[in-house]
């Protein structure tokens, strides 16, 4: 400990001995039982590690004694928030396991196991009565939470309601780097087990207070091994958490839409599992508590307002019971907004109950040390009247005093008014029952589609993780389906026998609601920072076809439960020797071929028909080596759900063979968030790669040989300087492997130092193999990395000006359908774009390093000097005759600019033609680009390239300027990528119409604005 460290602590010590215990006193509802002894010694150490005596209150500045129940220090050796140590999940487990086995009032259930296999727990404390009683309260508590089980019924609610105690469900630590969590839950569940205080003994005796110590438990070991190796090299830089789960870092809290992770699924299952009336996730960041339950606008628009009000009922009650205390920096008002529903928390929301999120001040680490405030941070609010220091010495003792003395003082105010919040459950459950009588709508229905199949099941698939119905109907039925814009009239559409029903008259309409309808965000929104995505319509992103139905007379037709909906796919019909599979978009056709390894794999480059049925370009022929058991291809086609049909004999059409491409799958060291939805799609697609990094592709010079593609996703706001240099070099070096330190590090890869980046070596490997041939897939960051490199002849990025994208979902067309990348697609398809990122091509290299003006990508006639005539027509000077131009080519904004003799001249920048990049697919015009979320000012972005195909040598540079695979939601656009990976040998040079006759040029617009039925 240095001598200013001891100064303080001494200091603080005396500010205890002497501060009279004011709010003690005058505050009984949190008053201690006189008679209870306390761990005096306990008690001191916690005094001695908060930095200072506003940092904590009469709720946790003393641990009461215990002599059956040891408390935390008996598994960590210190108190909870002692500095520079930090508990592994498993240590964690051990002491509520230890709570379990001595106090009568704690149970600890297992509730699942993340990727990497360890486990996740959710520990009950309540009185020995209501844990005994807990089965019996939970079927109940089911009654309420879904009410038709009772007929709707008030009556039927009451006694119900009377007997029940509710659930309130804390969460810890799913962001790993926010380390406060573990400890503070341990001390808490210590304290509900232990205290006699007359208000710890009340909250006991009327609800069960559930705890998930540790969400992410994988994050959780990595974190704890890199703090290890920080205590251990003092004085050093230590390196950032690079992975925290298997996949992602901070987006788990991004996945309660898809619930692909096994996280989110086991918080789900456990909160509708109990019947939990809250969901309360415990973070870290700003100073030094931010109670985000009121947030900000916009809410949500799918919830119930009695969750609005709920919302303001809690935060604002937090915030005064702490600011009682006299603890500096509580707000619950602030940059939050609730519009998303993708955040764990808010798991709860959609179902019926109340999310709720603390950030707590943290040092990303136990370190005790100095913060330095920005100014915005301290600063005094309306809603912050009692703001945060500017400068504190700040420990993780006093975040665990917030995060405990928060949640202690809101579950008493819960377990005050149980009988409230259980009416409000009720009531909201009723509602979402209810729906299509109130607000609508009455039912979303998808009509069966052979070619949609495969998205449709993984769009059942994550309303299944949802816990919400889906049924199928049992007969044709006619049903009014409300026109596109206000005042259209309602059409008839006629559903078949076999279509998808999710009724909005059941608990959990509200997730499917939220899920499946559209979202407009007003560009004139006061709120001018939306805190995540604005748009995310599944019906969009998964590409698919759902009718919103709003009149509820469909209810009444007759329709099944569907249990597993993959048992819609994997049909095989006809007989014969070739196996066919339409493409149709798909996610697991690209998987086929690996696992048909021994099969002869052809893809039909134009559509054709067979038996009867239509194949569109891009399907696939199978025909299975002798010896090969056909029924292995059909049990395969069902795993991967896919449906197939046998033909007698090979069609007649122009057909490429196709083998399983080797893949390379390079990530940096400076991040692995985004690329890790990536993986994610890959592993559950069932597509096999070899896992590199930027250094491999440094130091190995012939990446040909060894691979076909390398999928270079994302990094996340990363700069081509950083990609190249990687962290500075100057200090030490920091390594991410297994050691006897670090054991939980480099599970997925590792490097002695992850400060070299790729490198100029790498870039000329990566250069060598696109130009031998390889498929180097880049999107966003990356894609700007090889436009900046020199890797993508003829693109560039498009100048942004004022448009505004804020995770939008915006409406798409192909240029070039006929290029494999497209193939299996319509006329376009929605697609997620961040910011609104868009490209520009030309038939000359553009200037590295100097910004293209814009003029060079507008059409030349825009140009027009004044004069004479009209926009379209000539100028004509007075006195001479007519000197005819050189004819000016109308230029779409896609497409490159004409070059005329003049320009080509003695040019060495003109790129040869089979090296021009080829616009695969583009904006739609400003009119109809967006689908869902924010769009303003457009009309910069619109109709530009946004998926292009760059030529260099005898391979390709594929440039994503959407993220067409994001957090498990864009099932829609995976294929775009997949299409790519089994056609990489066929991507070249498209020849492209630059000039249509202005028939077709008409022909074309009706085209698009048809096309936006399809979406
Ligand atoms: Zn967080």
């Amino acid at each position: 400990m240095t001598p200013t460290k001891l100064a303080l602590v001494v200091a603080s010590s005396t500010l205890f001995a002497a501060a009279p215990l004011f709010s003690q006193e005058l505050n009984s509802t949190f008053a201690r039982d006189p008679g209870e002894p306390i761990d005096q010694q306990y008690t001191d150490q916690m005094r001695k590690y908060t930095t200072d005596p506003s940092f904590t209150s009469p709720l946790v500045d003393y641990l009461p004694a215990s002599k059956t129940v040891p408390t935390p220090a008996k598994v960590l050796g210190d108190v909870s928030g002692a500095p520079d140590m930090l508990p592994y999940a498993e240590d964690v487990y051990k002491y509520f396991r230890l709570l379990e086995e001595s106090s009568p009032r704690v149970k600890v259930f297992t509730i699942g196991h993340s990727e990497e296999g360890r486990e996740m727990i959710a520990a009950a404390i309540a009185d020995p009565k209501l844990l005994a009683d807990a089965k019996a309260n939970d079927a109940r508590l089911a009654q309420l939470a879904d009410p038709r089980t009772i007929g709707l019924d008030d009556a039927k609610a009451r006694p119900l309601l009377d007997q029940s105690w509710p659930v309130y469900y804390i969460t810890g630590t799913i962001h790993s780097p926010e380390t406060g969590a573990p400890t503070a839950l341990m001390e808490l569940a210590y304290r509900l087990a232990v205290d006699e205080a007359p208000y710890i003994k009340y909250i006991r005796s009327h609800m069960i207070v559930l705890i998930t110590p540790v969400v992410e438990v994988d994050g959780r070991d990595r974190m704890v091994d890199i703090y290890k190796w920080h205590k251990a090299h003092p004085g050093q830089d230590w390196p950032h958490l690079l992975y925290w789960g298997h996949y992602v870092a901070h987006d788990n809290n991004r996945d309660a839409m898809a619930m692909t992770l096994n996280l989110t699924r086991n918080v789900l299952d456990t909160y509708l599992g109990w019947h939990a009336q809250v969901l309360h996730d415990l973070h870290e960041s700003v100073p030094f508590l931010y109670d985000n339950t009121v947030g900000d606008g916009p809410y949500n628009a799918w919830v119930d307002p009695i969750l609005g009000d709920e919302w303001a009922e809690l935060g604002w009650n937090n915030v005064a019971q702490m600011q009682s205390f006299g603890m500096p920096g509580v707000f619950t008002h602030g940059d939050f907004d609730t519009w998303s529903p993708g955040y764990l928390m808010f798991l709860a929301s959609m179902h019926n109950g109340i999310s709720r999120l603390y950030e707590t001040f943290g040092n990303g680490g136990a370190d005790t040390e100095k913060r330095i405030l920005d100014p915005e941070e301290y600063s005094r609010t309306w809603y912050r009247q009692s703001p945060p220091l500017p400068v504190v010495t700040w420990s993780q003792r006093d975040n665990n005093n917030y995060e405990e003395t928060a949640l202690l003082t809101t579950i008493s105010y819960f377990s005050r008014n149980t009988r409230h919040f259980l009416e409000n459950y009720y009531r909201k459950s009723k509602r979402a029952v209810d729906k299509p009588s109130r607000e609508g709508p009455a039912a979303y229905v998808i009509a069966p589609d052979s070619a949609d199949t495969n998205r449709q099941i993984e769009l059942l698939k994550v309303l299944k993780r949802q816990h919400v119905e889906i049924e199928q109907l049992s007969e044709e039925v006619t049903a009014n389906v409300p026109g596109e814009k206000r005042g259209d009239k309602a059409k008839q559409q006629t559903f078949p026998a076999g279509s998808i029903v999710v009724r909005m008259d059941q608990p959990y309409s509200r997730a499917a609601d939220a899920l499946l309808d559209r979202q407009f965000w007003a560009p004139s929104d006061p709120q001018k920072h939306p805190y995540d995505d604005t748009g995310w319509s599944f019906t969009h992103l998964f590409n698919l076809k759902v009718a919103r139905i709003v009149d509820p007379s469909i209810l009444q037709s007759k329709m099944t439960l569907i249990d597993d909906p993959s048992k819609l796919a994997g049909k095989v019909s006809g007989s014969g020797s070739v196996l066919a599979v339409n493409n149709s978009g798909q996610i697991s056709l690209l998987s086929l071929a690996y696992k048909l390894k021994g099969a002869t794999i052809q893809v039909a480059e134009k559509p054709f028909d067979s038996d009867g049925k239509h194949f569109a370009a891009g399907s696939m022929l199978i025909t299975t080596a002798p010896g090969d058991h056909m029924d292995d291809a059909a049990g395969i086609l069902h795993h991967l759900a896919l449906d197939a049909s046998r033909l007698a004999g090979a069609p007649s059409v122009p057909v490429h063979a196709v083998t399983a491409p080797r893949i390379a799958f390079m990530h940096t060291w400076l991040n692995t968030q985004t690329e890790g939805w990536w993986r994610y799609a890959f592993d559950t697609a069932g597509v096999p790669y070899d896992y590199i990094n930027t250094q491999t592709a440094a130091s190995q010079p012939d990446l040909r040989s060894k691979y076909d593609v390398i999928v270079f996703a994302p990094v996340g706001y990363s700069s081509t300087a950083e990609i190249l240099s990687g962290i500075p070099a100057w200090n030490n070096a920091m390594p991410w492997q297994k050691s006897e330190l670090t054991p939980n590090l480099g599970t997925l890869d590792s490097t002695a130092d992850i400060r070299p980046g790729l490198g100029y070596d790498g870039l000329a490997h990566l250069k060598q193999f696109v130009e031998r041939g390889g498929l180097l897939i880049t999107c966003e960051d990356t894609a700007q990395f090889a436009i900046e490199t020199g890797l993508a002849p003829g693109v560039s990025v498009a100048p942004h000006d004022d448009a505004r994208v804020v995770g939008t979902v915006l409406n798409t067309v192909f240029v070039a359908p006929n290029n494999p990348i497209a193939f299996g697609y319509g006329a376009g398809v929605p697609v997620i774009s961040a910011a609104g990122m868009a490209f520009n091509v030309s038939n000359t290299v553009v200037h590295v390093g100097r910004r293209a003006s814009p003029e060079a990508f507008k059409d030349p006639y825009e140009q027009r000097a004044t004069g004479r005539g009209s926009v379209e027509d000539s100028d004509q000077p007075q006195g001479r005759k007519i000197a005819e131009a050189e004819p000016l080519l109308k230029q779409q904004p896609w497409e490159p600019k004409h070059l005329n003799e003049e320009e080509t001249r003695n040019n060495p920048r003109v790129i040869p033609v089979q090296s021009r990049p080829d616009v695969i697919l583009r904006f739609s015009g400003s009119k109809d680009l967006l689908l869902d979320g924010l769009l303003d000012k457009a009309s910069s972005i619109a109709e530009h390239a946004i998926v292009v195909n760059a030529h260099l040598g005898q391979g390709n540079v594929l440039l994503f300027g959407n993220n067409p695979i994001y957090r498990g939601e864009t099932v829609g656009t995976y294929a775009l990528v997949f299409n790519a990976i089994l056609n990489y040998q066929q991507l070249d040079y498209q020849h492209v119409p630059h000039e249509p006759a202005p028939a077709e040029k008409d022909k074309s617009k009706d085209k698009d604005d048809k096309d936006k039925d399809n979406h």
